[in-house]
């Protein structure tokens, strides 16, 4: 089968053919229809501690069709199927994080396209127990958002956010967006959105932004409580750079909470002194858990959630390591999708 394999920092993702993946039992094995490129495969394929190895097949937002079902599977799968999976491949036994199903924190967890092989490819083998079926009216391209919208709903609910809430979600990537939707979806009253790019800032307001703001032509927190009469009672930060908690605890209202899903590699630097004169608390945010991804696939079934803002682009393998690498610099671009199985 045709994937993109990594194979060196500085490397582009080589289109290769590799073996298809061997079923094991309790697999299902699926062709994959869309997958999303995440800024996580970005970062994982440049220097730095999360740099995946030689040979990795990347690709963990993805949809597709069931085209084996193996052993001890269960029989709730059909061939023809269509399905989603987390990509999460936690052990199930660790007695700790496995069995509050906090897959994504277990120590054995390998994680499909960072420490298993991902969906950059024309197939894919799943543990059936991660596989989701897609609900009647949700198409497998809108259901490829899934993911980045699982981390959003995740980000929501461990904020402990209550209807009327003020939020102000800084960057609009696909994570930005996400935080927007599930922020309005949950009852917040402001969810302004901080974005310098023009683009994204219109695709935060089809998203569920109430507003938007330019940092590189206003002063936020002026701006900010402008629009909604003070400062955030949340800030969310989804941008993973040096500066940005320092920024987020000026920001926040007293009391109130900055919850940080950017991935940052780098040494940060604030003074604690003005989140400490206003008690404010820092929470982080990581992935998800399935029921995250099952709310989200209920939701995007049932038209309550619109993940089209955010699909910018569908390309092929031909496109796939060039779109790749342009990534790694600013543009307009949100969700690239991947198609595997055509070259458009
Ligand atoms: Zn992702
Ligand atoms: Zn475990």
């Amino acid at each position: 089968m045709r994937a993109a394999v990594f194979h060196e920092v500085g490397t582009p993702l080589a289109i290769e053919e590799v073996a298809k993946p061997e079923l094991r039992p309790g697999d299902v094995m699926i062709k994959i229809e869309y997958c999303g490129i995440c800024g996580s495969d970005l970062h994982a394929t440049q220097a730095g501690d999360l740099v995946v190895p030689d040979g990795m097949i990347l690709g963990h937002e993805f949809t597709g069709e069931i085209v084996e079902i193996g052993a001890e599977a269960g029989d709730q799968w059909q061939l023809g199927q269509q399905v989603t999976a987390v990509p999460v491949n936690a052990c199930d036994d660790c007695g700790r994080q496995c069995k509050y199903n906090r897959g994504i924190h277990c120590a054995n967890n390998l994680i499909t396209g960072f420490g298993a092989p991902g969906a950059y490819a024309e197939y894919i083998r799943v543990d059936s127990g991660n596989v989701l079926a897609l609900p009647d009216g949700l198409g497998l391209r809108e259901g490829a958002a899934a993911e980045p919208l699982a981390v959003g709903h995740h980000v929501i609910d461990k904020a402990n956010m209550r209807p009327g809430t003020n939020v102000l979600i800084i960057g609009a990537g696909p994570i930005g967006l996400s935080c927007a939707a599930f922020a309005r979806h949950c009852g917040a009253r402001h969810v302004v959105v901080s974005e310098i790019s023009e683009s994204r800032r219109t695709r935060a307001e089809q998203m569920g932004a109430t507003a938007t703001l330019d940092p590189g032509a206003c002063e936020v927190a002026e701006a900010y409580a402008a629009l909604a009469g003070g400062p955030p009672d949340l800030v969310i930060e989804c941008v993973g750079v040096p500066g940005m908690l320092g920024m987020c605890l000026d920001l926040v209202k007293f009391q109130g909470k900055v919850m940080v899903c950017g991935v940052c590699t780098q040494a940060e630097t604030f003074v604690p002194l003005a989140a400490l004169a206003k008690e404010a608390c820092l929470q982080w945010a990581l992935g998800y858990e399935k029921r995250d991804f099952e709310v989200v696939l209920d939701l995007l079934a049932e038209g309550r959630i619109d993940p089209q803002p955010m699909i910018t682009h569908v390309i092929g393998f031909e496109d796939l390591s060039k779109r790749f690498e342009d990534l790694r610099t600013p543009s307009d671009e949100c969700k690239i999708l991947l198609r595997p199985q055509s070259d458009a």
